[in-house]
Protein backbone atom coordinates (compact mmCIF):
# COMPACT_ATOMS: atom_id res chain seq x y z
CA UNK A 1 0.00 0.00 0.00
CA UNK A 2 2.64 2.53 -0.59
CA UNK A 3 0.96 3.80 -3.55
CA UNK A 4 -1.49 5.23 -0.51
CA UNK A 5 1.30 7.04 0.88
CA UNK A 6 1.45 10.09 -1.34
CA UNK A 7 -1.28 12.63 -1.24
CA UNK A 8 -1.49 12.86 -4.68
CA UNK A 9 -2.47 9.15 -5.28
CA UNK A 10 -4.88 9.70 -2.47
CA UNK A 11 -6.17 12.77 -4.17
CA UNK A 12 -6.99 10.56 -7.21
CA UNK A 13 -8.89 7.82 -5.34
CA UNK A 14 -10.79 10.96 -3.63
CA UNK A 15 -11.78 11.46 -6.94
CA UNK A 16 -12.84 8.33 -8.75
CA UNK A 17 -14.24 7.51 -4.61
CA UNK A 18 -16.42 10.89 -4.92
CA UNK A 19 -17.44 10.00 -8.45
CA UNK A 20 -18.54 6.73 -7.61
CA UNK A 21 -20.36 7.27 -4.56
CA UNK A 22 -22.31 10.40 -5.29
CA UNK A 23 -24.01 8.87 -8.14
CA UNK A 24 -25.31 6.22 -5.21
CA UNK A 25 -25.50 8.48 -2.44
CA UNK A 26 -26.61 12.36 -3.89
CA UNK A 27 -28.03 13.48 -0.87
CA UNK A 28 -25.63 12.79 1.51
CA UNK A 29 -23.20 14.35 -0.73
CA UNK A 30 -25.09 17.45 -1.22
CA UNK A 31 -25.54 17.73 2.69
CA UNK A 32 -21.77 17.08 3.46
CA UNK A 33 -21.12 19.89 0.74
CA UNK A 34 -20.23 22.35 3.26
CA UNK A 35 -16.88 20.62 3.87
CA UNK A 36 -15.89 21.08 0.25
CA UNK A 37 -16.21 24.59 1.05
CA UNK A 38 -14.52 25.14 4.15
CA UNK A 39 -11.62 23.22 2.59
CA UNK A 40 -11.75 25.85 -0.27
CA UNK A 41 -12.07 28.68 2.28
CA UNK A 42 -8.94 27.62 4.20
CA UNK A 43 -6.90 27.61 0.61
CA UNK A 44 -8.31 30.81 -0.49
CA UNK A 45 -7.43 31.92 3.03
CA UNK A 46 -3.48 32.08 2.29
CA UNK A 47 -4.36 33.52 -1.18
CA UNK A 48 -4.04 36.99 -1.04
CA UNK A 49 -1.38 37.07 1.69
CA UNK A 50 0.82 34.75 -0.39
CA UNK A 51 0.75 35.98 -3.75
CA UNK A 52 1.77 39.46 -2.32
CA UNK A 53 5.08 37.79 -0.61
CA UNK A 54 5.97 35.41 -3.02
CA UNK A 55 6.56 38.21 -6.07
CA UNK A 56 7.84 40.27 -3.53
CA UNK A 57 10.15 38.04 -2.71
CA UNK A 58 10.86 37.00 -6.02
CA UNK A 59 11.73 40.75 -6.96
CA UNK A 60 14.17 40.84 -3.75
CA UNK A 61 15.94 37.31 -4.66
CA UNK A 62 16.81 39.12 -7.85
CA UNK A 63 18.42 42.01 -6.60
CA UNK A 64 19.10 43.01 -9.72
CA UNK A 65 16.33 44.33 -11.65
CA UNK A 66 17.84 43.69 -15.29
CA UNK A 67 16.97 40.50 -14.23
CA UNK A 68 13.25 41.67 -14.41
CA UNK A 69 13.61 42.74 -17.34
CA UNK A 70 14.66 38.91 -18.67
CA UNK A 71 12.56 37.46 -16.72
CA UNK A 72 9.42 39.27 -17.82
CA UNK A 73 10.03 39.75 -21.67
CA UNK A 74 10.40 35.45 -21.31
CA UNK A 75 7.55 35.22 -19.00
CA UNK A 76 5.61 36.95 -21.40
CA UNK A 77 6.58 35.50 -24.40
CA UNK A 78 5.68 32.34 -23.23
CA UNK A 79 2.65 33.00 -22.39
CA UNK A 80 1.33 34.32 -25.48
CA UNK A 81 3.01 31.92 -27.40
CA UNK A 82 2.09 29.05 -25.80
CA UNK A 83 -2.08 30.57 -25.42
CA UNK A 84 -1.92 31.02 -28.79
CA UNK A 85 -0.38 27.46 -29.85
CA UNK A 86 -3.40 26.50 -27.95
CA UNK A 87 -6.46 28.80 -29.38
CA UNK A 88 -5.21 27.47 -32.74
CA UNK A 89 -5.34 24.24 -31.88
CA UNK A 90 -8.90 24.46 -30.38
CA UNK A 91 -10.43 26.78 -33.95
CA UNK A 92 -8.32 23.79 -36.00
CA UNK A 93 -10.33 21.07 -34.53
CA UNK A 94 -13.91 22.40 -34.18
CA UNK A 95 -13.72 23.92 -37.90
CA UNK A 96 -12.75 20.18 -38.56
CA UNK A 97 -15.18 18.15 -35.71
CA UNK A 98 -18.13 21.20 -36.33
CA UNK A 99 -20.41 20.56 -33.16
CA UNK A 100 -23.35 22.43 -33.02
CA UNK A 101 -26.72 21.45 -30.64
CA UNK A 102 -30.48 22.22 -31.47
CA UNK A 103 -31.08 25.42 -29.80
CA UNK A 104 -32.76 24.65 -26.43
CA UNK A 105 -31.45 27.71 -24.26
CA UNK A 106 -31.60 26.58 -20.92
CA UNK A 107 -31.60 29.43 -19.27
CA UNK A 108 -30.08 32.91 -19.75
CA UNK A 109 -27.01 33.53 -17.66
CA UNK A 110 -26.42 36.79 -16.05
CA UNK A 111 -24.07 38.62 -18.35
CA UNK A 112 -21.89 41.89 -17.00
CA UNK A 113 -20.58 43.36 -20.42
CA UNK A 114 -16.81 43.21 -20.09
CA UNK A 115 -15.44 46.39 -21.65
CA UNK A 116 -11.34 46.45 -22.96
CA UNK A 117 -11.44 50.07 -20.70
CA UNK A 118 -12.35 47.53 -17.72
CA UNK A 119 -9.95 45.22 -18.35
CA UNK A 120 -7.19 47.80 -18.62
CA UNK A 121 -8.20 49.93 -15.52
CA UNK A 122 -8.75 46.63 -13.59
CA UNK A 123 -4.52 45.79 -13.71
CA UNK A 124 -4.02 48.75 -11.03
CA UNK A 125 -5.52 48.48 -8.03
CA UNK A 126 -7.39 51.15 -6.83
CA UNK A 127 -6.79 50.30 -2.88
CA UNK A 128 -4.60 48.10 -1.75
CA UNK A 129 -6.60 47.28 0.84
CA UNK A 130 -9.40 46.32 -1.24
CA UNK A 131 -7.15 44.11 -3.81
CA UNK A 132 -6.10 42.07 -0.63
CA UNK A 133 -10.07 41.77 0.56
CA UNK A 134 -11.01 40.87 -2.91
CA UNK A 135 -8.07 38.91 -3.71
CA UNK A 136 -7.64 41.10 -7.10
CA UNK A 137 -4.86 39.06 -8.50
CA UNK A 138 -3.33 41.63 -10.92
CA UNK A 139 -3.47 44.57 -9.16
CA UNK A 140 -1.82 42.64 -6.05
CA UNK A 141 0.90 41.69 -8.15
CA UNK A 142 1.32 45.43 -9.36
CA UNK A 143 1.61 46.26 -5.67
CA UNK A 144 4.19 44.07 -4.60
CA UNK A 145 6.42 44.56 -7.86
CA UNK A 146 6.63 48.60 -7.84
CA UNK A 147 6.86 47.95 -3.75
CA UNK A 148 9.53 45.95 -4.16
CA UNK A 149 11.25 47.83 -6.84
CA UNK A 150 11.20 50.71 -4.33
CA UNK A 151 12.92 49.03 -1.86
CA UNK A 152 15.58 47.63 -4.17
CA UNK A 153 16.33 51.11 -4.69
CA UNK A 154 16.13 52.01 -1.02
CA UNK A 155 18.47 49.94 -0.38
CA UNK A 156 19.92 48.80 2.83
CA UNK A 157 17.51 50.58 5.19
CA UNK A 158 14.63 48.48 3.45
CA UNK A 159 15.96 45.81 4.54
CA UNK A 160 13.90 45.03 7.52
CA UNK A 161 11.03 45.01 4.84
CA UNK A 162 12.71 42.22 3.51
CA UNK A 163 13.44 40.35 6.53
CA UNK A 164 9.55 40.65 7.65
CA UNK A 165 8.59 39.51 4.02
CA UNK A 166 10.97 36.68 3.91
CA UNK A 167 9.70 35.52 7.56
CA UNK A 168 5.85 35.46 6.51
CA UNK A 169 6.56 33.83 2.59
CA UNK A 170 8.09 31.13 4.46
CA UNK A 171 5.19 30.88 7.22
CA UNK A 172 2.49 30.91 4.69
CA UNK A 173 4.50 28.02 2.77
CA UNK A 174 4.52 26.16 5.94
CA UNK A 175 0.77 26.48 6.37
CA UNK A 176 0.18 25.59 2.91
CA UNK A 177 1.76 22.47 3.67
CA UNK A 178 -0.27 21.46 5.80
CA UNK A 179 -3.28 22.47 4.23
CA UNK A 180 -1.70 20.11 1.98
CA UNK A 181 -2.06 17.17 3.58
CA UNK A 182 -6.07 18.03 3.71
CA UNK A 183 -6.29 17.51 -0.26
CA UNK A 184 -8.23 14.17 -0.26
CA UNK A 185 -10.54 15.15 1.92
CA UNK A 186 -11.47 18.19 0.80
CA UNK A 187 -10.93 17.10 -2.65
CA UNK A 188 -13.44 14.27 -2.58
CA UNK A 189 -16.53 16.20 -0.81
CA UNK A 190 -16.02 18.94 -3.85
CA UNK A 191 -15.97 16.82 -6.16
CA UNK A 192 -18.92 14.92 -4.52
CA UNK A 193 -21.08 17.85 -4.51
CA UNK A 194 -20.44 18.50 -7.84
CA UNK A 195 -21.25 14.91 -8.99
CA UNK A 196 -24.61 14.93 -6.74
CA UNK A 197 -26.02 18.14 -7.95
CA UNK A 198 -25.59 17.81 -11.66
CA UNK A 199 -25.16 13.74 -12.72
CA UNK A 200 -23.69 12.97 -15.42
CA UNK A 201 -26.26 13.31 -17.78
CA UNK A 202 -25.25 17.39 -19.15
CA UNK A 203 -22.19 15.67 -20.26
CA UNK A 204 -24.04 13.24 -22.51
CA UNK A 205 -26.34 15.58 -23.50
CA UNK A 206 -23.66 18.16 -25.24
CA UNK A 207 -21.58 15.47 -25.78
CA UNK A 208 -20.10 16.86 -29.21
CA UNK A 209 -19.27 20.27 -27.91
CA UNK A 210 -17.60 18.59 -24.64
CA UNK A 211 -15.28 16.10 -26.79
CA UNK A 212 -14.08 18.88 -28.62
CA UNK A 213 -13.16 20.68 -25.88
CA UNK A 214 -11.54 18.16 -24.01
CA UNK A 215 -9.74 16.63 -27.14
CA UNK A 216 -8.31 20.13 -27.78
CA UNK A 217 -7.63 20.12 -23.81
CA UNK A 218 -5.57 16.64 -23.91
CA UNK A 219 -3.74 17.80 -27.30
CA UNK A 220 -2.72 21.12 -26.01
CA UNK A 221 -2.00 19.42 -22.48
CA UNK A 222 -0.68 16.29 -23.49
CA UNK A 223 1.35 17.17 -26.43
CA UNK A 224 2.15 20.26 -27.16
CA UNK A 225 3.22 21.54 -23.44
CA UNK A 226 5.01 17.98 -22.95
CA UNK A 227 6.78 18.17 -26.42
CA UNK A 228 7.79 21.99 -25.94
CA UNK A 229 9.17 21.47 -21.83
CA UNK A 230 11.46 18.64 -23.41
CA UNK A 231 12.58 20.75 -26.74
CA UNK A 232 13.71 23.29 -24.18
CA UNK A 233 14.54 21.76 -21.27
CA UNK A 234 14.98 18.17 -21.92
CA UNK A 235 13.42 17.13 -18.82
CA UNK A 236 11.18 14.02 -19.48
CA UNK A 237 7.60 15.23 -19.62
CA UNK A 238 6.35 12.18 -17.90
CA UNK A 239 8.17 12.07 -14.62
CA UNK A 240 8.03 16.00 -14.71
CA UNK A 241 4.15 16.07 -14.80
CA UNK A 242 4.70 12.88 -11.81
CA UNK A 243 6.56 15.01 -9.96
CA UNK A 244 4.44 18.30 -9.76
CA UNK A 245 0.82 16.21 -10.24
CA UNK A 246 -0.44 17.37 -6.75
CA UNK A 247 -1.57 21.06 -8.95
CA UNK A 248 -3.22 19.70 -11.53
CA UNK A 249 -5.17 17.63 -10.14
CA UNK A 250 -6.39 20.25 -7.04
CA UNK A 251 -7.35 22.45 -9.92
CA UNK A 252 -9.38 19.73 -11.38
CA UNK A 253 -11.44 19.79 -8.22
CA UNK A 254 -11.29 23.12 -7.34
CA UNK A 255 -11.80 25.14 -10.85
CA UNK A 256 -9.61 28.34 -9.73
CA UNK A 257 -5.45 28.48 -10.52
CA UNK A 258 -5.62 31.28 -7.53
CA UNK A 259 -6.70 28.71 -5.15
CA UNK A 260 -4.50 26.12 -6.25
CA UNK A 261 -1.73 28.96 -6.66
CA UNK A 262 -0.06 28.03 -3.40
CA UNK A 263 0.39 24.55 -4.04
CA UNK A 264 1.65 25.06 -7.50
CA UNK A 265 4.60 27.32 -5.82
CA UNK A 266 4.69 24.52 -3.29
CA UNK A 267 5.41 21.49 -5.69
CA UNK A 268 7.07 24.21 -7.95
CA UNK A 269 9.99 24.78 -5.56
CA UNK A 270 10.12 21.49 -3.42
CA UNK A 271 9.21 18.74 -6.26
CA UNK A 272 10.56 20.86 -9.28
CA UNK A 273 13.39 22.40 -7.77
CA UNK A 274 12.85 25.79 -9.73
CA UNK A 275 14.24 28.42 -8.04
CA UNK A 276 11.99 30.17 -5.73
CA UNK A 277 12.81 33.67 -7.51
CA UNK A 278 11.65 32.02 -10.52
CA UNK A 279 9.01 30.15 -9.48
CA UNK A 280 7.64 33.26 -7.27
CA UNK A 281 7.13 35.18 -10.25
CA UNK A 282 6.24 33.33 -13.19
CA UNK A 283 3.40 31.33 -11.01
CA UNK A 284 1.40 33.89 -9.27
CA UNK A 285 1.45 36.07 -12.72
CA UNK A 286 0.56 32.71 -14.99
CA UNK A 287 -2.63 31.63 -12.67
CA UNK A 288 -4.38 34.78 -13.80
CA UNK A 289 -3.00 35.34 -16.85
CA UNK A 290 -1.67 32.59 -18.18
CA UNK A 291 -5.14 30.45 -19.46
CA UNK A 292 -4.30 28.14 -21.81
CA UNK A 293 -7.02 25.84 -21.52
CA UNK A 294 -9.40 28.34 -21.17
CA UNK A 295 -8.36 30.03 -24.30
CA UNK A 296 -8.77 26.81 -25.86
CA UNK A 297 -12.03 26.86 -24.45
CA UNK A 298 -13.49 30.10 -25.30
CA UNK A 299 -12.48 29.79 -29.03
CA UNK A 300 -14.28 26.56 -29.18
CA UNK A 301 -17.54 27.63 -27.08
CA UNK A 302 -18.11 30.72 -29.73
CA UNK A 303 -17.65 28.56 -32.89
CA UNK A 304 -20.13 26.07 -31.29
CA UNK A 305 -22.38 28.63 -30.56
CA UNK A 306 -22.32 29.96 -34.15
CA UNK A 307 -22.70 27.02 -35.39
CA UNK A 308 -25.61 26.06 -33.28
CA UNK A 309 -27.35 29.08 -34.45
CA UNK A 310 -26.70 28.28 -37.84
CA UNK A 311 -23.71 30.90 -38.51
CA UNK A 312 -20.83 30.31 -40.86
CA UNK A 313 -18.29 32.05 -39.22
CA UNK A 314 -15.31 33.24 -42.12
CA UNK A 315 -11.48 33.42 -42.29
CA UNK A 316 -11.48 37.08 -40.94
CA UNK A 317 -14.04 36.38 -38.40
CA UNK A 318 -12.27 33.31 -36.98
CA UNK A 319 -8.78 35.99 -36.74
CA UNK A 320 -10.95 37.80 -34.44
CA UNK A 321 -12.76 34.86 -32.02
CA UNK A 322 -8.32 34.01 -32.23
CA UNK A 323 -7.77 37.29 -30.64
CA UNK A 324 -10.10 38.04 -28.51
CA UNK A 325 -10.11 34.73 -26.75
CA UNK A 326 -6.28 35.10 -26.22
CA UNK A 327 -7.80 38.56 -24.47
CA UNK A 328 -10.39 36.71 -22.69
CA UNK A 329 -8.15 34.27 -20.81
CA UNK A 330 -5.88 36.51 -19.86
CA UNK A 331 -8.41 39.07 -17.91
CA UNK A 332 -10.14 36.09 -16.93
CA UNK A 333 -9.52 35.57 -13.25
CA UNK A 334 -8.33 32.09 -12.02
CA UNK A 335 -11.69 31.58 -10.02
CA UNK A 336 -14.36 29.21 -11.53
CA UNK A 337 -16.19 29.97 -14.39
CA UNK A 338 -14.10 33.20 -14.63
CA UNK A 339 -14.07 31.97 -18.51
CA UNK A 340 -17.74 32.36 -19.12
CA UNK A 341 -17.91 35.89 -17.77
CA UNK A 342 -14.95 36.51 -20.20
CA UNK A 343 -16.50 34.91 -23.43
CA UNK A 344 -18.85 37.99 -23.81
CA UNK A 345 -15.91 39.81 -24.87
CA UNK A 346 -15.24 36.48 -27.80
CA UNK A 347 -18.98 37.03 -28.61
CA UNK A 348 -19.80 40.15 -29.23
CA UNK A 349 -16.65 40.61 -31.25
CA UNK A 350 -18.07 38.25 -34.01
CA UNK A 351 -21.45 39.41 -32.93
CA UNK A 352 -22.84 36.21 -31.53
CA UNK A 353 -25.14 36.74 -28.99
CA UNK A 354 -24.79 37.15 -25.75
CA UNK A 355 -27.57 34.42 -24.68
CA UNK A 356 -25.84 31.71 -26.55
CA UNK A 357 -23.21 31.30 -23.64
CA UNK A 358 -26.99 29.35 -22.29
CA UNK A 359 -26.57 26.88 -24.36
CA UNK A 360 -23.22 25.72 -22.53
CA UNK A 361 -24.08 25.78 -19.32
CA UNK A 362 -24.75 22.63 -18.57
CA UNK A 363 -21.21 21.32 -18.62
CA UNK A 364 -19.57 24.49 -17.75
CA UNK A 365 -18.63 23.86 -14.27
CA UNK A 366 -17.01 19.87 -15.53
CA UNK A 367 -14.91 21.99 -18.50
CA UNK A 368 -13.58 24.37 -15.97
CA UNK A 369 -12.60 21.67 -13.96
CA UNK A 370 -10.47 20.53 -17.01
CA UNK A 371 -9.40 23.70 -18.90
CA UNK A 372 -8.27 24.89 -15.10
CA UNK A 373 -5.79 21.75 -14.94
CA UNK A 374 -4.67 22.65 -18.54
CA UNK A 375 -4.24 26.11 -17.02
CA UNK A 376 -1.99 25.00 -13.91
CA UNK A 377 0.04 22.30 -16.27
CA UNK A 378 1.17 25.28 -18.57
CA UNK A 379 1.97 27.28 -15.56
CA UNK A 380 3.97 24.71 -14.69
CA UNK A 381 5.20 23.92 -17.97
CA UNK A 382 6.64 27.77 -18.62
CA UNK A 383 8.07 27.72 -14.79
CA UNK A 384 10.30 25.02 -15.40
CA UNK A 385 11.41 26.36 -19.14
CA UNK A 386 11.86 30.01 -17.85
CA UNK A 387 14.13 28.77 -15.69
CA UNK A 388 16.07 26.60 -17.39
CA UNK A 389 16.92 29.36 -20.14
CA UNK A 390 17.62 31.62 -17.15
CA UNK A 391 20.35 29.11 -15.83
CA UNK A 392 21.78 28.34 -19.45
CA UNK A 393 22.36 32.74 -19.39
CA UNK A 394 23.90 32.65 -16.16
CA UNK A 395 26.11 29.61 -16.82
CA UNK A 396 27.02 31.30 -20.03
CA UNK A 397 28.10 34.13 -18.50
CA UNK A 398 29.97 32.78 -16.07
CA UNK A 399 31.89 30.74 -18.04
CA UNK A 400 32.66 33.71 -20.48
N1 LIG B 1 -11.45 28.46 -13.65
C1 LIG B 1 -10.38 28.86 -14.52
C2 LIG B 1 -9.11 29.06 -13.71
O1 LIG B 1 -9.18 29.34 -12.53
C3 LIG B 1 -10.70 30.07 -15.30
C4 LIG B 1 -11.85 29.76 -16.23
O2 LIG B 1 -11.57 29.29 -17.35
O3 LIG B 1 -12.99 29.92 -15.86
O4 LIG B 1 -8.02 28.92 -14.22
Amino acid sequence: MKFLHRIENQTLLAILLAVGLALIFPSLFLQLAVLGQVFLRLLKMVVAPLIFTSVFMSLMHLRDLRVLERLGIRTLAYYLGTTALSVATGLILVNLLRPSAEIKLVETPEIRNLSLKDLFLGLFPENVFRSFVHTEVIPLIFFALVLSIAALKVGRRAEPLREFFAALNETLLTLTRGLIRLTPLGVFFLVGALVAREGLAPILSLAGYAGTVILGLALHGGLTLPLLLFLFTRTHPWSYFLSVREAPLLAFSTASSSATLPVTLEVAEEKARIRPEVAGFILPLGSTINMDGTALYEAVAAMFIAYSYGLELGLFQQVLIFLTAVLASVGAAGIPSAGLVTMTLVLQSVGLPLEGLGLILAVDRFLDMLRTSVNVWGDLVGAKIIDSWLKKEDEDSRCG
